[in-house]
């Protein structure tokens, strides 16, 4: 392209550019691409440039060739070949050079978007709330956050490549084809149509055969990964057997249809090889034609069958594109999904300090997302600052859901929760759950070390802070046992420890947090009553003036409570000191008879 016109096109790409890096209404997930895209502005200029570069400098060897065979058999000179091969030779090492430049250039583009993508997909994960992962599983997360970014990354690294790479090489070969015999061109461009029907046919295929592949590939993958979180209750009931069947089975419908993809690629690929070779061969017999009757040099001849051999691969890589293209908006709509998913319980701005640590309950009603009854229902009760509250009842009644809205885990539907007087949702969320400590009764403990469990924020405070808390929680005759103390590593969930280890360094990690209010549901359930015992004496004592609501089926621990609630079917049923409660109340009564332990109370 003449400079000229070049120069024109400037402008216009400007005025496309500054479109482009508008923020786009289709939402936050396109803007944050395209001001990723932007930051990179440089480097994807740089590399379309040498792009362009190495593309048009591919197209002069042939042109070379072309004069220097009709040099050799008009003159019959050598002479004057030598440096038309060192221009050869000249321009294959700047095509070399522009080649490095836009493949560093434009692959690291994709790299940093993706790399880009993958902080973004994580941080806004993060900020999404309990609703949103109600809504998908672990598995559909993870496939988004891996396989789509990836499909997202070479869209992104050879769309745009090829797109270029290919309008130029196509554009520019058919311009030097015509330069050099447009009759020729004209016949060689006959099998064009049924390159398209081949296109239009088998591109489908593809692309039905490919998300096959996908599918199967992903059942696989969830299939090994169910086997190995469930290898405890593989090995117990003996269904390895089972399993590895299973497993085969979905190996071979891999296979079936990575080999169905493969077929339809191979026919796709040799097909267009075959028109190619038609091609090939209509200009060798028209081409041979002319060049014998003097309409045609051997130079031109050879140049423009070089020519329409260079036409080959962008052809080609026109399919690949249409394949990944394909496949990639179906990535991007998934992650898409994500990043254009916003937190729906509101984050509160009023700060905590100064507020009594009252915990009221009014009027609460509350139902999981898709179920059809109450987890609660009109419950109404207050913790006092300060108390220590006992909260027992039958399996499903709702005694940790009860927690998990104190915690603000989940919002009421109906009525309110306050704290020092405040609805929880008015109040700043980070600040409320750095007061807030709540000890699940699955905890869950990361694949590191003890140590890091323990206390998994910054600042590392001294070992014999840690090991205050770890004498607290009884555990520190356990970490003392093992090989590597502090640095044994819990295996992923924590599975290289006890039940009863992982609650407990679970309560070490609540009670490190110093919270003003301390949440346990059932937290010794795996634990000795003595050893139980000891526990709650040792955090009654430290934590004394702080709330503590302790979730228990036991007589024992029910007992030191200041206040006792029963739950029933997601209301409150009974509620009042443990003494009266196990008086007058049917509920402690009934634990006390099964636990035969009456007479501990003397009731
Ligand atoms: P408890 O801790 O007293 O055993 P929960 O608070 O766990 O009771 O459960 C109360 C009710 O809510 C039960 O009927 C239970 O089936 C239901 N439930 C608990 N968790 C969920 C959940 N994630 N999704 C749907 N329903 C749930
Ligand atoms: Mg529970």
């Amino acid at each position: 392209m003449p400079y000229w016109r070049l120069s024109e096109m400037i402008p216009k790409l400007r005025d496309l550019s500054s479109r482009l890096s508008r923020p786009s209404p289709s939402g936050e997930a396109t803007s944050f691409i395209l001001s990723s895209l932007k930051a990179q502005k440089r480097k994807i200029l740089l590399g379309l440039l040498s792009l362009i570069a190495a593309d048009l400098l591919a197209l002069v060897p042939p042109w070379i060739t072309k004069d220097a065979i009709d040099l050799i058999s008009a003159r019959g000179n050598l002479s004057q070949i030598l440096p038309l091969a060192s221009l050869i030779l000249a321009l294959a090492l700047f095509q070399a050079c522009f080649r490095f430049l836009w493949r560093t250039a434009l692959f690291g583009v994709a790299r940093n978007l993706e790399c880009d993508l993958r902080g973004k997909l994580l941080d806004h994960l993060l900020k999404l709330d309990t609703p949103f992962y109600a809504r998908h599983t672990v598995g559909d997360l993870m496939s988004r956050c891996s396989n789509d970014l990836v499909a997202i990354q070479e869209m992104v690294a050879f769309a745009g490549l090829l797109i270029v790479d290919s309008s130029i090489t196509i554009g520019s070969c058919i311009a030097l084809m015509l330069l050099i015999s447009a009759k020729l061109t004209l016949v060689a461009l006959i099998p064009l149509p049924f390159l398209s029907l081949v296109f239009m046919h088998l591109g489908k295929k593809v692309k039905m055969r490919s998300l096959e592949v996908q599918r199967e590939l992903a059942s696989l993958t969830e299939l090994v990964q169910e086997t190995i979180s469930g290898v405890k209750v593989v090995k117990t009931y003996t269904m390895e057997e089972l399993r590895l069947n299973a497993y085969e089975e979905a190996c071979s419908r891999y296979m079936e249809s990575q080999m169905g993809l493969a077929g339809t690629r191979g026919a796709f690929y040799g097909l267009l090889g075959f028109i190619t070779a038609l091609a090939s061969v209509i200009v060798l017999g028209t081409g041979g034609k002319a060049v014998a009757q003097g309409e045609l040099t051997l130079g031109e001849f050879v140049g423009f069958s070089a020519y329409l051999a260079m036409l080959s691969w962008p052809m080609m890589s026109l399919g690949f594109m249409t394949n990944l293209i394909q496949r990639s908006r179906a990535s991007w709509q998934r992650v898409r999904e994500i990043l254009d998913s916003h937190p729906i319980m509101p984050r509160g701005y009023l700060p905590l300090k100064g507020l009594s640590m009252d915990v009221e309950f009014r009027d609460v009603s509350f139902k999981y997302p898709d179920s059809a009854s109450w987890a609660i229902e009109g419950v109404s009760l207050t913790w006092p600052e300060g108390a220590v509250v006992g909260i027992t009842g039958p399996v499903g009644s709702g005694k940790s859901t009860l927690l998990s809205l104190a915690a603000r885990i989940h919002d009421p539907d109906r009525g309110k929760i306050l704290l020092g007087g405040v609805d929880l949702k008015e109040l700043k969320l980070e600040e409320l759950r750095k007061r807030i400590a709540m000890v699940e009764q699955e905890p869950f403990l990361f694949s590191e070390t003890i140590e890091e469990n323990l206390f998994p924020w910054d600042g590392k405070p001294p070992r014999s802070y840690l090991e205050d808390l770890a004498k607290m929680t009884a555990l520190w005759r356990d970490i003392s046992a093992f090989p590597n103390g502090w640095e044994t590593i819990v295996g992923e969930r924590g599975v290289t420890l006890s039940g009863g280890q992982r609650q407990r360094l679970a309560l070490a990690r609540a009670l490190a947090m110093n919270p003003s209010i301390l949440l346990l549901d059932d937290p010794f359930s795996h634990l000795d009553p003595e050893t139980e015992s000891a526990i709650l004496d040792y955090i009654l004592t430290a934590f004394k003036g702080r709330t503590i609501v302790l979730v228990s089926q036991r007589l024992s621990t029910l007992s030191r409570a200041h206040w006792v609630i029963v739950m029933d079917k997601g209301r409150v049923s009974e509620e009042g000191e443990p003494r009266e409660l196990l008086k007058g109340g049917s509920y402690l009564r009934d634990l006390a008879i099964r636990q035969e332990i009456l007479e501990v109370f003397g009731g």
